[in-house]
Order: structure tokens, then C-alpha cells, then sequence
């Protein structure tokens, strides 16, 4: 699971202080180097990912900001290379995490690349790759909203819906590293066409994409809403932050497409809350900027379907790193490969 160069680390006083995490995203890539003992990440960097450019050049773009982020960072805090135990990579996936090669991502256009060891060759350190997801629910639980907790759901609304679940403290892969794709749960079983191929998933519904789609449809059928004036009246640039910022001013149509978005995730949550009964299901993406017009339904819907005693004991919180979670848990994941302790 990880370079050959790291099987023998041990966890010394004396040894490795830091570990470099690496987020690729679809639109940008963020590089920081993170304390052993977790913390926030120093000498952070942020380039656009640019993937039409082709996966060498992306390749190459990692490795220089991880040198960057490296030089910078000792220099400013103290220390050698030496006290770098390695890179932690989270990448968009499918991806086999034993052999480290990402096996394909249409948003980005690769197919079976070797990521992990690429990387590390081009750096010169041990290297663990994990599902972008994954990792951001795994930073979430080591340093952020569900830190302290044994038992985690993670979920970020973005352009899809990434999830990730940790179970006593690790991230739950499954049988082929597929595991945690919560925005692929059927919700409706014969609706909305997603992404993935399959009808009715939380995602056909509740991404950015699609909150916005679902408003656009209401106007289409003559809805009267702040929304039309908001984009002139050109429905097509109507984006899920209009709609949240059409219900926070107040707009009654926008804030019956946030409860309608609250209640179909919260179906889905008291689903995962029954299944796996965790202490904390954390949200995190710009849909969290609506606040409590999505939070106050949200956790009204999830109470009413879920198992009492499963409610209770779990909290539904925002995400607490909204810029970092996915380096700092890339980190945690290299972390976890390495010393086998998080
Ligand atoms: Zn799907």
C-alpha cells in the first residue's frame, strides 16, 4: 500500500515530524505539510489542476509543489528533509490503493496510472494514495468536526457527491476500495438519471448541479421566484448558490428547493445512520453556506426516519476544514500506511 522505502519507519520521538498532503481535485490541487501529530498544515499551495494539459504535466505540477511546499516550510519552521516521513496523495478515483494506480477518472481523462509511485519517484519519498473522498472524511475525523469520535460519515456536496466512512477509527474500502459511495445510494427507484449510469441517486438530486437543475425545472413549470431576476432571467446560469442565496433573502420558492434538497439527504442519511450508527455525520461543500435552511429540515427529516436510539446518538454537523480536510487527511492516510496509527 505504500513505497517499499517505508516499511521500516517506526514512530520515534526522534523521528519524522511531518507528512505532506496532497488533494487533487478536478479544478485544483492543494499541497501542505502537515505535523505528525496533526495540526494544521504549513506552507499550504494551491494550483489549478489543469488536466486537459495531460497527466504528466499533472504529475510533474504535484512534485513541484510538493518540493516547494518542503523547502518553503522547513525554512520557515526549522528542520531537515530528513523529518519528512513521506506524501499522503488523495486523488478522484476508482483507484486500487495496494497497487496505487488510479484506474480511471473522466473528470480528469486518465486510465490505470500509477500515481502513487510516480509521484514518489518524482519526490524521492514513500508515497500512499487514497479516494479524494476518503480523505477528506478522514481529516474531518482526525483534526475537524469529528474529531474524537469513533464512528464517522462524511459527505461533500460538490459537482458530485463524494462520501467516505470511518469505522473505529479507519476508513472502510471494501473488497476492491469501492466502499463509501454514499451519493450512489438509491433514493428513488426509478428517478432522476445520474451520472454513474444508475436512476434515482442521493446525487441526481442533491449535487450542486442537480439543486439547481431542480430549481430551474420549478421555473420552467412557472414558478414565481427572486431566482428569475437574480440571473436576468437567463435560467441557465441559476447555480445551487443562487438558490441558497434566494432562500436566505427570503425567497419562499428557493427555500422550498432547499427543504425539498434538505429532506431527500436526509432520507439518505437516516439510511447510512441505520446501517452504520455513527456519533457524527459530517457535511461538508458550499450547500452548508444555507445554514440552518438546510440543517433545520435536514435533521427534522433524518429524525423522523431513522431508528430513535441511532438519532440521538449522532450529531449532523458542517465540515470544520472546508480548505484543508482532504490534505490533512491524505496526510493521516500516509500516516496510517506508514505506522499504522493515526
Ligand atoms: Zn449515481
Amino acid at each position: 500500500m505504500i513505497g517499499e522505502a517505508a516499511l521500516e519507519t517506526e514512530l520515534r520521538a526522534d523521528g519524522p515530524r511531518w507528512i505532506v498532503g496532497v488533494d487533487i481535485g478536478g479544478t485544483n490541487i492543494v499541497v501542505g505539510l502537515v505535523p505528525l501529530e496533526g495540526g494544521a498544515p504549513v506552507g499550504l499551495r494551491n494550483l489549478p489542476t489543469d488536466a486537459v494539459r495531460g497527466a504528466d504535466f499533472v504529475v510533474q505540477r504535484v512534485a513541484d509543489m510538493v518540493a516547494e511546499v518542503i523547502r518553503e516550510a522547513l525554512a520557515e519552521h526549522g528542520g531537515a528533509r530528513a523529518d519528512v516521513a513521506g506524501v499522503g496523495i488523495g486523488s478522484p478515483g476508482p483507484l486500487d490503493r495496494e497497487t496505487g494506480v488510479v484506474i480511471n477518472t473522466p473528470n480528469l481523462g486518465w486510465t490505470n496510472l500509477p500515481l502513487r509511485d510516480l509521484v514518489s519517484d518524482a519526490v524521492g519519498l514513500p508515497a500512499a494514495l487514497d479516494n479524494d473522498a476518503n480523505c477528506a472524511t478522514y481529516g474531518e475525523w482526525w483534526q475537524g468536526a469529528g474529531r474524537g469520535v469513533d464512528n464517522l460519515i462524511g459527505l461533500t456536496l460538490g459537482t458530485g457527491i463524494g462520501g467516505g466512512i470511518v469505522l473505529n477509527g479507519e476508513i472502510i474500502h471494501g473488497a476492491s476500495d469501492a466502499a463509501g459511495e454514499i451519493g450512489h445510494m438509491t433514493i428513488e427507484f426509478t428517478g432522476r438519471k445520474c451520472k454513474c449510469g444508475n436512476y434515482g441517486c442521493l446525487e441526481a438530486y442533491c449535487s450542486g448541479p442537480n439543486i439547481a437543475a431542480r430549481a430551474r425545472e420549478g421555473l420552467d413549470a412557472g414558478y414565481e421566484s427572486v431566482l428569475t431576476e437574480l440571473v436576468d432571467g437567463q435560467l441557465d446560469r441559476i447555480t445551487a448558490a443562487t438558490v441558497y442565496e434566494a432562500a436566505v433573502l427570503g425567497d419562499y420558492y428557493a427555500n422550498e428547493v432547499m427543504v425539498e434538497t434538505a429532506k431527500i439527504l436526509g432520507a439518505g442519511i437516516a439510511n447510512v445512520i441505520n446501517i452504520f450508527n455513527p456519533e457524527a455525520v459530517v457535511i461538508a461543500g458550499g450547500v452548508t453556506r444555507a445554514g440552518e435552511h438546510l440543517f433545520a429540515p435536514l435533521r427534522t427529516e433524518v429524525r423522523r426516519r431513522a431508528f430513535r436510539s441511532a438519532y440521538d446518538a449522532c450529531q449532523i454537523l458542517p465540515a470544520a476544514l472546508p480548505e484543508t480536510a482532504g490534505v490533512i487527511g491524505a496526510a493521516a492516510v500516509f500516516k496510517k500506511a506508514a505506522f499504522g496509527a493515526v
